[in-house]
């Protein structure tokens, strides 16, 4: 690969083999670095709760529900202003560790810790602002959201602030349609569970979730008037067509809902390792993404929290694992992960897709991976257990070559 760095990018002039770098005018001029390995793009974990770092990897039994999850994250989570933000800053490293420099990450209701630590950090991406409320709370939960993105305007951030109405259980259509009326970037989770879809087809009456919400103290019967549709997606389909939107999970849809995904050109976060840590392979069967993929929904890789990460892989947060969980249980084409974990989720971010390719064109980060075999590059690195560690990303140096172009992201860099 033949670069050019800039104060704070690279840009790729030339990618491929020794024939189509030597091909390039400016070749002889460069200086020559062999790394071992294989190179990779910044990765992108377009959805994990970073906030949650400190708890770690807890074991959960699917079959007790959700409720008593949320219960233990609960009880386990720090509250102080401080321990949340050291929560994240581990999170950032745990990413960089896992070779990841841009995230889509959920901060807790009312919390500007997350969002400051990430701009603090080498990453980049979207901090989104975890916002909860049916009914007559609805209101002052907008004004809320308001009020922290006048307080923390994106402007030439690396990070920009975006807002994420919970679940359709836990936010009220009108809370959704309040925050997308911002214009901040949105983030949902949508068709997570059985407990969700029966949730919606009850119109919130009974089940799991209708519990939850009594036993919080917050139901009330126009949660019902406002629920529209037979799914998590149909209840928000409208919305989604004009407002462009972030869905994670999304792991229990029929034909009609991704058709309809499909229209509204939403993104979809899917979580393999979560999606087997809570069981849904059961409860709501294997996810469709290979069907959504076909259908033209731009489908991404995340990790979600570190809580529901195997205690083996809590070394690191990173989608790669995901990845490779794919590769290895379902025969998935390499190629297609690795743009399930780069530019599918820069797009879903906002972000500039070209920047997390090796195509000639700008370069956000590079990494390299150890990996057997050569030709293909993404099945090596797909096919190996190695950690990716990373060169340099966004401006900051990770790797002693790239000292002379980037300042050294030193606290940074997990050993
Ligand atoms: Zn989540």
């Amino acid at each position: 690969m033949l670069l050019r760095f800039t104060p704070d990018s690279a840009f790729v002039l030339a990618s491929g083999g020794p024939d189509q770098i030597d091909a390039h005018p400016d070749a002889n001029l460069a200086e020559r670095i062999r790394l071992p390995g294989v190179l990779i793009p910044g990765l992108v974990n377009a959805h994990t709760h970073l906030d949650l770092s400190h708890i770690g990897p807890l074991p959960h039994d699917p079959a007790l529900g959700f409720g008593p999850w949320l219960a233990m994250v609960k009880k386990n989570r720090a509250t102080s202003a401080e321990k949340v933000r050291a929560s994240v800053v581990l999170g950032a490293r745990l990413s960089l560790a896992g070779g990841v420099i841009a995230v889509g990450d959920i901060a807790g209701a009312g919390r500007a810790e997350p969002l400051e630590a990430l701009r603090g950090s080498p990453l980049s991406g979207v901090c989104y602002l975890e916002c909860f409320g049916h009914g007559a709370r609805i209101p002052s939960a907008v004004a809320r959201a308001r009020t922290a993105l006048a307080a923390h305007a994106s402007r030439g951030s690396r990070v920009a602030i975006g807002l994420s109405p919970h679940a359709p259980y836990s936010a009220g259509r009108g809370l959704y349609e309040g925050l997308a009326a911002t214009g901040a970037p949105m983030c949902t989770h949508l068709a997570e569970s059985r407990e969700e879809r029966e949730f919606i087809a009850t119109r919130g009456r009974s089940g799991q979730l209708h519990d939850l919400l009594v036993g919080l103290g917050v139901w009330d019967d126009s949660i019902s008037e406002s629920i529209a549709g037979r799914s998590g997606v149909a209840h928000i389909a409208d919305l989604l067509a004009t407002t462009p939107m972030l869905l994670a999970h999304v792991n229990d849809v029929d034909d009609a809902d991704i058709a309809a995904l499909a229209r509204a050109g939403a993104h979809v976060v899917w979580c393999p390792r979560g999606h087997r840590y809570f069981g849904r392979p059961e409860s709501v069967g294997p996810h469709r993404w290979r069907d959504m993929l076909a259908a033209g929904v731009n489908v991404s890789l995340g990790t979600d929290s570190i809580i529901n990460l195997p205690p083996q892989d809590a070394s690191r947060l990173s989608p790669l694992d995901d990845a490779r969980l794919l590769f290895r249980d379902e025969a998935a084409d390499p190629g297609a992960l690795l743009r399930m974990i780069t530019a599918n989720p820069a797009r879903a971010l906002g972000l500039d897709p070209r920047a997390f390719d090796l195509a000639p064109g700008p370069l956000a980060g590079l990494g390299v991976v150890e990996a057997e075999g050569s030709g293909d590059a993404a099945r090596a690195v797909m096919a190996s257990s190695a950690p990716p560690r990373l060169l340099f990303a966004n401006g900051f140096s990770f790797a002693e070559p790239f000292d002379a172009r980037f300042p050294r992201a030193s606290p940074w860099i997990t050993a």
